[in-house]
């Protein structure tokens, strides 16, 4: 499923000691920030062909035994840190995996031991997301998560044509992804998201907007659009791979994309991410937070999580005032990370952890040029260098800015940069010229 964070392939550093990493997810500095907490749920029903998240199929799951672990988890990611140091805890979200699977009553008990440790309530507007897969969510299951504390869900609908559902290997129809949004609807969840995904083979630009279409005719107030990419280690990568997957060809992917844009935005949403629309004030927060370079605590099974760090510990020569972070990644399978759990306090975090990746402040300010510039506000660029105190405006990157600006690839006001919508396609690209 998807909002993940932000991913990365190597962690060259050995597992930490808890005396290198602390164990309060603490902002060293001082600053009260903005935090989210994300909190992997590894199960799903079946795997699908082109997933490349972490999931597991089992015949069982221990929800309560999993539940029990992660709470043993935020005791000792929250324990001991005051909460002025911390930063203010914005969202939770439970991703996945299908954490729709998750008993309700257990999803409840992590959610209150995250609000317990962090310091986030519902009163504080405390956007709290579960990731929905329509084979597990139906209104009395909506209810029960509404009761627990759930503002929003995000629900996998992938295509509203049994065809399309079929060729991604998805375990629901048309007409159960419809019955799902509804069923969430009727429950009273706050907010509810719907997932599309477009540039399948055959598709054509009608199509792509049709769906979304109906998508929103449903009364959602956000809609992710996901173009379908071949990932290896899946079964479509395989395929493909042996030349037996049938793909879209770019330029009707292009097409689906501007056919999806006009039809959501003539709905009245506004495209504020690369993937996403919502109404006014329905933004997903917890990705906002992603995109904005924002902390994050990640708990679970292979959850990844993001801290910032002034380095030398507090030495503030001119240097040591860049600000920079780790990122770690908890261990992957569950029974290992259940297991880890289980270690005495002092030992827990360490066990739990099976790579920290040291960040300096120019890799971090990589990581605002390539999130920022997926959303329409774009990056202050003077901001964000004040922030982790490396310059932003470098010659070769003012020549970069030049170049694209002159393509129409971004804009520059003042010192922001964003990219227009018209060229939101080649964000990626864009922003790797900027580094
Ligand atoms: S339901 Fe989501 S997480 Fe599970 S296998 Fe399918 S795409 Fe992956």
């Amino acid at each position: 499923m998807l909002a993940t964070p932000p991913t990365h392939s190597a962690f060259p550093s050995p597992a930490p000691s808890s005396s290198e990493n602390p164990k309060a997810f603490a902002a060293s500095d001082g600053a009260r920030r903005r935090f989210g907490a994300y909190v992997h749920f590894p199960w799903c029903l079946a795997k699908c062909p082109y997933c490349d998240f972490v999931s597991f199929v089992a015949p069982e799951i221990d929800d309560e035994g999993y539940a029990d672990a992660v709470i043993r988890e935020v005791e000792v990611r929250a324990g001991g840190a005051d909460a002025g140091r911390r930063g203010r805890l914005e969202s939770v979200f439970f991703g996945g995996g299908t954490p729709s699977l998750w008993n309700a009553r257990d999803l409840g008990r992590v959610l209150n031991a995250v609000r317990r440790g962090f310091g986030g309530s519902a009163a504080d507007g405390l956007e709290t997301t579960v990731e929905c897969n329509p084979t597990s969510l139906d209104e009395r299951r909506a209810a029960a998560l509404v009761d627990v504390g759930v503002t929003r869900v995000s629900i996998g609908v992938q295509s509203l044509r049994d065809d399309r559902l079929r060729f991604l290997g998805r375990l629901h129809d048309a007409r159960g992804a419809v019955a799902a949004v509804q069923a969430a609807l009727r429950a009273g969840v706050g907010r509810v998201s719907g997932d599309l995904i477009f540039g399948l083979p055959g598709q054509s630009p009608e199509d792509a907007r049709d769906e979304a279409l109906e998508l929103v005719g449903l009364g959602l107030s956000h809609v992710s659009c996901y173009q379908l990419t071949i990932e290896s280690g899946t079964r479509f990568g395989e395929l493909a791979r042996r030349g037996r997957l049938p793909l879209a060809d770019e330029g009707a992917v292009a097409e689906a994309f501007v056919a999806i844009d006009e039809a959501l935005t003539g709905a009245g949403l506004r495209h504020y991410e690369v993937s996403n629309y919502a109404r006014g004030g329905h933004e997903a927060r917890h990705n906002l937070g992603y995109w904005r370079g924002d902390e994050y605590v990640g708990l679970g099974c292979a959850a990844y999580g993001f801290e910032r760090v002034s380095s030398a510990a507090g030495q503030r020569s001119a240097e040591a005032c860049q600000v920079a972070g780790h990122r770690w990644r908890n261990v992957v399978t569950p029974e290992r990370y259940v297991e880890a759990t289980r270690a005495p306090e002092r030992e827990r975090v360490a066990a739990i952890q099976e790579g920290l990746e040291p960040l300096d402040a120019e890799t971090l300010m990589r990581e605002r040029l390539m999130l920022g510039l997926r959303i329409a506000e774009g990056i202050d660029l003077d901001r964000a260098a004040q922030d982790l105190g490396v310059p932003g405006w470098t010659p070769a990157r003012l020549r970069a800015a030049t170049w694209l600006e002159e393509r129409g690839r971004i804009v520059r006001e003042g010192p922001i940069l964003r990219v227009p919508r018209a060229a939101w396609l080649w964000t990626d690209d864009t922003a790797a010229r900027l580094f």
